[in-house]
């Protein structure tokens, strides 16, 4: 059958392969056969999980505070009789033994079973104890999780391999980064979600929120993938497919030119130098900021050497990464933002419950903070390997004067213990503060006697603004980079640093936008830091542009709040001479 989807355009070109279907969730479960003599071990990593299930109920059950509704104690006592009922606890075990099948797999066509009774059930409150059914069985998957190989291996991938899956987390793409795959295609995810930046980051043709790509798709079709129209395109035809292929061969042609530019220095028309730094997320990645031609690292997202794995780096294994890239960028800056965990990036061995409102809990700086033992081994590992290239300290969600002055004490602390012990450091190395979150922008002021430089975190700094969860496709046509505010925010820090001479940078992706370069160069800003795949498309923007052609423009955006005259003004701004 031939379909046709839409979602949100991630770049990296087009691709024509193969699809290879992941699995996650409930909906979306991996199914393998087991040989025999796997099956008993299978049959007892079921039991393990649903003990541990009841363990957790009863947990919860023993913990409900006084003041609770009654209706709480009543819900959890029935999940756990629900837990104990042969349907749940033993009936799977005997299609894990008759169909030689994974625990999950059998769960699911246990559970698949039971809501089609449940549908059938004609009484009100008795059909909606469904979802008793389902969320016990969830509790049972997530503790079935992280025993079963539900991803593929990476070198099980071929060169021709489109991931179609649900959702991927950042962790799975971290996972991911390794292998050769053709391109990726998710349901659900906004354009500055983690997965769409690291989509971005693996520089392969991706699409986002397609809604019905992992039920649609079927394993081994062949697809098209346009990343930069954000459509997806099921067993084309001969004419759709030769149309494609006409499109990749120009969108290669276009990368290629415009290599030619990748040693000029970047400067605009009139004379100004621009930075242009790359956005790493492992120490790998530095290969590619040396072909993007940048001039040092603005943000290494150093949480994703925490992501994907069962226990905390120690601090000799973070020495070595924050060594190996600050060796690799010869004497380049390095910026290296502190561990920026929590909300969507939630390792493994991270012990802490998920808030109900993750994006708003305990994340980035705030973490360290209650974290001061994890937090003093990064800081350690950090300023030792600050003797081997020029590596600056970052502070992810800062969101006022007296967080940042705790991490600042803590890197002063950090020192001291060095010191103490005759370890190396530069004693010099600077320290900055991300601005992504509205209040730090709005006393960004008093920021500077503290910080060697600043770095606006746009992707947050929007979300917070907006009241718009980047993640969330459904709202994703509401998260407005050059909504007024936004653009107001992002003023008042540039204009702040200059007038304080500390350097500003932004490294959200705002940053790689061509269709924002402009603007960002008319607020102010010299300092750019964005996927080395970006680079080369803002450079050629910096080069064509004149500052004193587009001040006027700019001017009117900035002092206009109608986001219709915005957008107008955007267009021409972008069409105006130079191009
Ligand atoms: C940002 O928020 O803009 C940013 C660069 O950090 P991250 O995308 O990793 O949250
Ligand atoms: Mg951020």
């Amino acid at each position: 059958m031939n379909i046709i989807l839409h979602g949100v355009a991630i770049g990296g070109g087009i691709a024509i392969g193969r699809a290879h279907l992941i699995s996650h969730s409930m909906d979306d479960v991996a199914h393998y056969s087991l040989e025999d003599h796997e099956i008993a071990a299978e049959v007892t990593r079921f039991d393990d999980a649903v003990r541990a299930t009841r363990k957790e109920l009863e947990m919860l059950w023993g913990s409900i505070p006084e003041n609770a509704p009654a209706e709480l104690g009543a819900f959890l006592s029935l999940h756990i009789m629900l837990l104990g009922d042969v349907t749940i606890s033993r009936e799977p075990r005997d299609i894990i033994e008759k169909q030689a099948c994974n625990a999950e797999w059998a769960l699911k066509l246990q559970c698949d079973q039971l809501v089609e009774q449940f549908d059938a059930i004609e009484e009100d409150y008795l059909r909606e104890r469904k979802n008793d059914v389902l969320q016990v069985v969830e509790r049972i998957f997530k503790n079935l999780d992280g025993h079963a190989p539900q991803l593929p291996a990476p070198g099980d991938l071929l060169e021709d391999t489109i991931l179609v899956a649900h959702d991927l987390s950042p962790a799975d793409m971290a996972y991911f980064k390794d292998s050769n795959f053709a391109a990726f295609v998710t349901d659900v995810g906004g354009t500055t979600s983690h997965t769409a930046i690291l989509g971005r980051s693996l520089d392969l043709p991706s699409v986002i929120a397609l809604h019905q790509a992992r039920e649609l798709v079927r394993e081994d079709e062949q697809i098209i993938v346009d990343g930069q129209q954000g459509v997806l395109i099921v067993n084309p035809d001969e004419l759709v497919l030769n149309e494609y292929r006409r499109r990749q061969r120009a969108w290669r042609d276009a990368r290629r030119k415009l290599s030619s530019i990748r040693k000029s220095s970047a400067q605009t028309k009139d004379g100004t130098p621009v930075e242009l730094l790359a956005n790493i997320e492992l120490p790998k990645d530095v290969d590619d900021v040396r072909d993007s031609g940048a001039v040092g690292v603005g943000l290494f997202r150093s949480e994703f050497l925490f992501l994907g794995r069962d226990t905390l780096p120690t601090e000799d294994e973070q020495f070595e990464s924050y060594r190996t890239v600050a060796e690799a960028l010869k004497g380049q800056p390095v910026t290296i933002r502190t561990m920026d965990l929590g909300a969507d990036k939630n390792p493994k061995w991270l012990n802490h419950d998920v808030a109900d409102n993750p994006a708003l809990g305990l994340t980035g700086i705030r973490l360290c903070l209650a974290e001061p033992l994890m937090f003093r081994a990064q800081l350690r590992a950090l300023l030792r390997a600050s003797v081997f290239g020029k590596i600056k300290i970052l502070f992810p969600m800062v969101n006022s004067l007296g967080e940042l002055k705790q991490a600042i004490a803590q890197v002063e602390y950090a020192k001291q213990e060095l010191k103490e012990e005759g370890q190396r450091f530069a004693e010099d190395v600077e320290v900055g503060a991300m601005i992504e979150i509205p209040s730090a922008a709005l006393v960004v002021g008093s920021f500077l006697k503290h910080v060697d430089f600043l770095s606006i975190g746009t992707n947050d700094l929007i979300q917070y603004t907006l009241a718009i969860d980047r993640n969330d496709d459904s709202v994703s046509h509401l998260y407005d980079p050059v909504h007024p505010a936004v653009l107001k925010l992002i003023l008042h820090t540039i204009r702040t640093g200059i007038k304080g001479n500390v350097p500003v940078s932004v490294c959200g992706e705002m940053a790689g936008d061509p269709r924002l370069t402009r603007l960002l160069l008319a607020m102010g800003l010299r300092k750019f830091s964005m996927h080395p795949s970006s680079l080369l498309s803002v450079k050629q923007v910096v080069l064509n542009t004149h500052l004193d052609d587009i001040a006027p423009i700019a001017g009117r955006m900035l002092r206009s709040e109608d986001p219709d005259k915005i957008a107008d003004l955007l267009q021409l701004l972008n069409a105006g001479p130079g191009d």
